[in-house]
């Protein structure tokens, strides 16, 4: 049993309603904002409210209504540490700033596990996705309404095995879902082109 405390910001709620249907013991909306039952005002208008003791299931369903919060308006400390576990603001501190590139030349690495021919088949509305060890020579074909399905059942077959062949399927595969969306040309590895 730890100690928690949910602090919450009244004035940043957009009664959205998840932190009710997640934690309904701690939080309802009343008047088109969100009350977090039980709590304390303080003289910036913050609410607070101390938990203690408090059970692994609440402790769970706190911190999930104040991850789902969609305008950060609920924070979460544990108060046996002092640390927050949710926190309201975005830190940036000490982040690195990137700016990406990339040289297909140099950076790309073919797959060990093979490569994939994407195709669409606009009538049908499916994307087909052929691996291949060898090539051109399909042993797999693996056939979807949509790039989820496709890519979640391609690593669930264990089909893949680079971080890189991976974005790139995902990448690939989203283009032949819009590809069917809006009617258009699918060709592996070429822009999309929309008509005007
Ligand atoms: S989830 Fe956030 S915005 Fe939605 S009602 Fe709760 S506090 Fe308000």
């Amino acid at each position: 049993m730890k100690q928690l405390q949910i602090i919450y910001d009244e004035k940043k709620c957009v009664a959205a309603g998840l932190c009710e249907s997640i934690d309904p013991e701690h939080f309802v909306i009343n008047a088109e904002k969100a009350e977090l039952i039980g709590s304390r005002k303080n003289k910036k208008g913050i609410f607070t409210l101390n938990i203690d003791p408090v059970g692994e299931r609440q402790r769970k369903m706190i911190i999930e209504a104040a991850m789902s919060c969609p305008v950060n308006a609920i924070s979460v400390k544990d108060l046996a540490t002092n640390r927050f576990i949710v926190l309201s603001e975005i830190k940036q501190a000490s982040s690195r700033e990137l700016t990406a590139t990339y040289n297909e030349s140099k950076e790309w690495k073919l797959d060990p596990k093979g490569y994939f021919l994407i195709r669409i088949d606009q009538k049908n509305k499916l994307i087909e996705a052929g691996h291949c060890m060898e090539r051109n020579i399909v042993d797999a074909k693996i056939t979807g309404k949509n790039a989820t399905n496709i890519f979640n059942t391609i690593i669930r077959e264990g089909l893949i095995s680079s971080q890189q062949h991976a974005a790139y399927l995902g990448k690939e595969l989203y283009k032949a879902e819009i590809a069917i969306n809006y009617n258009l040309n699918y060709v592996q590895d070429k822009e999309l082109r929309f008509k005007k």
